[in-house]
């Protein structure tokens, strides 16, 4: 165990997995400055080490992670002035104003570094469980193969939460599928874990009490393949979507998703960026709950 404060860093079978939890259970992993900053740095230790073969993330807790932190007592302090001042706030644009400085820091630390991620020179499986929403997706997405459990439930709320087109690494369309990715961010509404293994999302569902022992034991089939042969299988299918256009579409929706933010703060007197009631978007306290997408049924019950 390393001495992260808000993931946990361990390996396992000699070295060979590194497994990575979110480990802010207080916000149900939500991500905060502190937290997405530990998780580079702990998927890059894992790159760096040459006996590991393949990094398992988890999120300790009822939840994977409950999407960016969008107001925790942490959050505040780490974007003001102060002791707890995040360092990360004051480089990477951090000291500019307006759509730059949100342009910018985003590009650092929700876009780019997810990129990274994907682009890891390891064979990395995201372990997910309970609501993954919006900011949980794109963690999620980041890995080479996503195990479930039953539990789990997935949807990219920001449209009907926030009037936003999307979370900032916008794989909606490769993961879900072009029509599915208009009604699930215009309803608003999610998909269980069985619908997403049918739509190849999800690599497994496992009952939620297995899901640590039994993607361990998955972790452990990959590991075996040569080194070679697992990360030239990964790149051929990232090259792949590549050439398909995955890249080059997740900088264009990066730009449209700063200007639905330099949007709302433009017509706000707030300055806040995303929308709010009087925007048409219900408060995020009293909104109806998210539900499932079913086939039959506008909305399904609650
Ligand atoms: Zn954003």
């Amino acid at each position: 165990m390393s001495d992260f404060k808000f993931v946990t860093y361990e390996t396992l079978d000699e070295g060979t997995i590194a497994r990575i939890m979110l480990n802010r259970l207080e916000t149900r992993n939500a991500q905060s400055r502190g937290l997405l900053v530990e998780l580079d740095e702990a998927f890059l230790q894992a790159e760096a080490d040459d006996t590991v073969r393949v990094v398992i993330l988890g999120g300790a807790g009822p939840l994977f992670s409950s999407g960016h932190d969008l107001g925790s007592k942490e959050l505040i302090a780490e974007r003001r002035p102060g002791p707890d001042q995040h360092p990360t706030t004051l480089i990477n644009g951090g000291t500019r104003k307006g759509a730059e400085l949100r342009m910018l820091q985003e590009w650092h630390y929700f876009f780019e570094n997810t990129k990274r991620w994907r682009n890891l020179r390891k064979i990395t499986i995201a372990q997910v469980q309970g609501t993954v929403y919006a900011a949980g997706l794109m963690l999620m997405w980041a890995c080479d193969l996503i195990v479930a459990a039953e539990n789990a439930r997935f949807a990219d709320v920001v449209g009907t939460r926030l009037g936003m087109c999307g979370v900032e690494y916008f794989a909606h369309p490769w993961e879900f599928g072009p029509r599915k990715t208009k009604e699930l961010m215009l309803t608003g509404d999610a998909l269980d874990a069985d619908e997403a293994h049918r739509l190849g999302m999800v690599s497994k569902v496992f009952p939620t009490d297995d899901l640590t022992d039994r993607t361990l034991e998955f972790a452990r089939r990959i590991a075996a393949l040569p080194t070679m042969t697992a990360l030239l299988i990964k790149e051929s299918v990232n090259q792949t979507m590549d050439n398909m256009g995955f890249q080059n579409a997740l900088a264009a929706c990066f730009s449209l998703h700063q200007i639905n933010h330099a949007h709302w703060a433009e017509i706000h007197e707030s300055k806040w960026a995303a929308a709010q009631e009087e925007d048409g978007i219900p408060n995020w306290k009293t909104a109806p709950p998210i539900v499932l997408a079913t086939k039959t049924e506008v909305r399904a019950d609650a």
